[in-house]
């Protein structure tokens, strides 16, 4: 069952969050449903926090590998290194800020197993960070130096009709309603 996305601004997302003390159904209904709303929103991945239950626990989608993270620790981290970064709770923004190149993590998978992740890196190394700052109620703009560095991000829809009137501007797009037409929203 894919949930709602709690924004920046909802309570539950400045919580630090509860520790998962038993594996239990609730919890594996949990992280099915926090699978499917990733996969839907979509995104790279979601901390329970942001579906507005407070606890430690998140879901990571990289190339195609789902990885559930349970009480989450980071125990090693590299050098910092500056990064691009957006979150399904502040949505329309992406900024610019510096994490760890490298990490290593400590935690459950959903069957209770110790889980070692040994020095993931790039966008598996960035998401973990990501979702472990989201179980103690950090978001990433609270990382940036500046919120003047939060850049819009345009719909996707408003930057493909931009695009396509550029190359009609540049001529090399003939101006045909017919093929412009998008079904309706
Ligand atoms: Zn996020």
């Amino acid at each position: 069952m894919i949930r709602p996305i709690l924004v920046v601004g909802n309570p539950v997302l400045r919580q630090k969050a509860k520790r998962v003390s038993q594996i239990d159904k609730s919890i594996q209904r949990l992280i099915d449903d926090m699978i499917e709303t990733m996969k839907a929103a979509p995104g790279v991945g979601l901390a329970a926090p942001q579906v507005g239950v407070p606890l430690r626990l998140a879901v990571i989608d990289v190339d195609d590998k789902i990885t559930v993270i349970i009480n989450p620790e980071i125990v090693k981290t590299s050098a910092e290194v500056e990064l691009d970064e957006g979150c399904l709770s502040v949505p329309g923004f992406w900024g610019r800020l510096d994490r760890a190149e490298r990490v290593s993590v400590k935690a459950l998978d959903r069957n209770g197993k110790e889980l070692r992740i040994r020095d993931a890196e790039g966008l598996f190394a960035q998401a973990l960070q990501h979702e472990i700052n989201h179980l103690d109620g950090q978001l990433y703009i609270d990382r940036m130096d500046t919120l003047d560095k939060l850049q819009r991000s345009e719909p996707l829809r408003r930057r493909e009709a931009d695009e396509r009137e550029a190359r009609r501007a540049a001529g090399l797009e003939e101006d045909d309603e017919s093929s412009t037409k998008t079904t309706p929203d």
